[in-house]
């Protein structure tokens, strides 16, 4: 292969991903003077990464195979748009040799490796064997060719139990399973290799010692086509779920100096051992003390930005550098640790649940300022939709400090004050997971999260005194907001003698707790039990400020028909407004006035002067606080008259309806 071929400036980048990969290189690549393209599905049409980027092309259906994994599709949309380049991102198709072939073969830039590097190390059993030759340290284990039984037993005997049995082709912990003694071994190999087969379409096996109570360890390492190679520290990826990465920090607050120089060298080692052009992750197992290899990734990883923000460098930046041909733009030694960094994955989905993924559409998305140390690379947006078909991770928030303990302060400061509704988020366990104690004090393991799950996911606090005053203060302000010229404003701010107006809330399946405001002349003030409160709110982006007892504090408020969502100083509330109308139902009847139980307005007239209405006919109907209220004949009789049209905005009290009743 002609080098200047496969490394040469381009102005137009087409990015192969979605989600806040493909929205992080298109940010990075629009600041260097690219032009983007981005791709996208049917179900991405109005996804962030299109609106992010210059053009868009749409690839097929939802489906990853008939979209983001379709090759052919891809360089079509290359060829026209005139993209020179393709970015992979990570994940699709970021480590498929023939997609990086099938760019070289169209005459596009792959900004990755050659093929022939992704086939050298995409095998976890090649690459094992790369590394066994170039000196670097492995965990004892067998990746033959040889694939019987015999074979496989026998390498397991050697190795000695616990072993793990590991899919050659494997990627996001599939195809995997730990063995404890020799009676488990051929259950696990079946199912290893059946799961392998329909993950990979390989179910070639590779056998290793299980380190127990393992860490994970990683390092950046970035070549160019000069023969240039460094290596950007480590992350510390012990905080997984079901081999999944969950929380990752840069550098590993395992290692000392000392132990960081040897890993560091022994990355450098083993991806000098194919010589190796763009950004790559060589992982390593560790049980505290030694590292050993387990795999290579030739790609960027979604756990970069903790590297980024220790060593001040844009691998993003560099990936495209070394992808135009240039040398990189630092020596080894120039390569600084700068602080900690530390990075949560905010997904979709409900730890709760057995961390099931939330589809849906995002209602509210507000997330903290990207100030103070804290970056956060977002793949939504407001009113977008998560859908069934890709992965459910909508963004990442990483937080930089000079020390790991401020570091992870900033990172649980940014996911407390991150309101994301509509779908269930993992953000209250991230919270949960960073500040637990073990964490804080780095005594962890892979299998940390497994063990500690109940306690990372126990049931939110009840609502104390402040969540209920700021749960009517939030309705309130909403419907100050909602409608200034409403009569419940004028009305229920002017002194006209003192009125109360009763709330109740529940949690679940809860006991009802109830909460009145009075209101009318004088200063409003909120009763609970034989407590009265005085409050005010000052209402700002996402809430308002509560002032009770002469206390001030923020509350972020979302409300949605009945729902109340607050955050307050004591952790975030869900609370159920209990109909105020008395029941369920929103429905009333049986009153014998026909008349506004609240201010609204009337939107629907549904009956007619002079008709005959049996008892709890519907007359019509309001919209009070968002809610619509049909009002109902109280017994049987006669719709004398209607004292309301559609759109009358009506008071409390008010008499809508006179139903005469009929004589028997
Ligand atoms: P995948 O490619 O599926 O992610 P890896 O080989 O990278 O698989 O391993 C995933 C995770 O499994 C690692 O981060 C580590 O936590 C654990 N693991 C892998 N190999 C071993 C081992 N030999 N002993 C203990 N844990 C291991």
């Amino acid at each position: 292969m002609d080098r200047s071929k496969l490394y040469r400036r381009f102005r137009t980048l087409l990015i192969a991903n979605r989600g806040e990969i493909a929205c992080r290189v298109i940010r990075t690549a629009r600041a260097m003077g690219l032009r983007t393209v981005a791709v996208y599905s049917e179900a991405d049409r109005d996804a962030m990464h299109v609106a992010l980027a210059d053009e868009a092309v749409l690839l097929g259906p939802a489906r990853a195979r008939d979209s983001y994994l379709n090759v052919e599709r891809l360089i079509e949309a290359a060829k026209k748009t005139g993209a020179e380049a393709v970015h992979p991102g990570y994940g699709f198709l970021s480590e498929n040799a023939e997609f990086a072939q099938a760019c070289y073969d169209a005459g596009l830039v792959f900004v990755g490796p050659t093929a022939a590097m992704m086939t050298a190390m995409g095998s976890k059993s090649g690459s094992k064997g790369l590394m066994e030759k170039a000196g670097v340290p492995l965990v004892p284990g067998y990746h033959g060719e040889a694939q019987d039984d015999a074979t496989l037993s026998k390498a397991a005997d050697k190795i000695g139990f616990p072993i793990l049995v590991k899919a050659s082709a494997g990627g996001g912990g599939r195809g995997m399973r730990i063995v404890r003694s020799a009676a488990e071994l051929g259950p696990a190999i079946v199912s290893a290799k059946r799961e392998a087969k329909a993950a990979f379409g390989d179910d070639r096996m590779l056998i290793e010692k299980y380190v127990d109570n393992p860490r994970h360890i990683e390092v950046q390492i970035v070549g160019d086509s000069h023969g240039n190679l460094l290596s950007l520290f480590e992350r510390e990826c012990t905080l997984q779920r079901r081999h999944q990465k969950v929380i990752e920090e840069a550098p590993s607050p395992t290692l000392n100096a000392a132990q960081r120089e040897t890993v560091c060298a022994a990355a450098r080692k083993a991806a000098g051992a194919v010589n190796y052009v763009g950004a790559g992750t060589i992982e390593f197992v560790s049980d505290g003390k030694d590292v050993f290899f387990i795999e290579m990734n030739t790609r960027l990883q979604v756990e970069h930005p903790v590297t980024e923000l220790i060593t001040g460098i844009d691998l993003v930046e560099w990936q495209l550098r070394v992808a135009f041909g240039e040398a990189l733009p630092l020596k080894q030694d120039e390569i600084k640790l700068n602080g900690h960094a530390v990075e949560a994955r905010v997904y979709a989905e409900n730890p709760t649940k057995n961390f099931m993924p939330s589809v849906g559409r995002i209602s509210t998305w507000r997330l903290p300022a990207e100030t103070g140390g804290l970056r956060i690379d977002a793949g939504y947006r407001e009113g977008d939709t998560v859908s069934p078909y890709y992965d459910a991770m909508l963004a990442k928030m990483i937080a930089w400090a000079p020390t790991r303990d401020v570091a992870i302060d900033r990172l649980n400061r940014g996911l407390e004050d991150s309101d994301v509704r509509g779908i269930v988020t993992n953000i209250p366990f991230l919270s949960a997971l960073i500040t637990h104690p073990k964490v804080r004090a780095n005594a962890i393991d892979t299998g940390f999260i497994e063990r500690e799950l109940s306690a990372l996911t126990s049931a939110a606090a009840a609502p104390g005194e402040l969540e209920l005053c700021a749960a009517v203060a939030a309705i309130v302000a909403d419907e100050r907001q909602a409608d200034a010229s409403s009569p419940w404003h004028t009305f229920g701010w002017q002194p006209v003698g003192r009125r109360q107006r009763n709330f109740a809330f529940r949690v679940g399946h809860g006991p009802e707790q109830k909460i009145a405001l009075n209101y009318g002349s004088g200063p409003s003030t909120l009763v609970i039990g034989e407590r009265e409160l005085a409050f005010a709110i000052v209402p700002k982006d996402g809430g308002f400020d509560l002032t009770l007892d002469g206390i001030k504090s923020p509350v972020a408020a979302v409300i949605d028909g009945h729902e109340l969502y607050l955050r307050t100083r004591n952790g975030r509330f869900d609370l159920h407004w209990v109909d105020p109308f008395g029941g369920e139902t929103e429905e009333q009847t049986g009153a014998d006035k026909i008349a506004a139980p609240l201010p609204g307005t009337v939107v629907a007239v549904l009956a007619e002067e002079g008709a005959k209405l049996e008892k709890g006919a519907p007359i019509l109907t309001l919209e009070v606080m968002k809610m619509e209220q049909t009002l109902r004949a109280p017994y049987a009789g006669v719709l004398k008259s209607i004292k309301c049209r559609v759109g009358d905005i009506v008071q409390e009290g008010i008499e809508l309806a006179v139903v005469e009743p009929s004589e028997e």
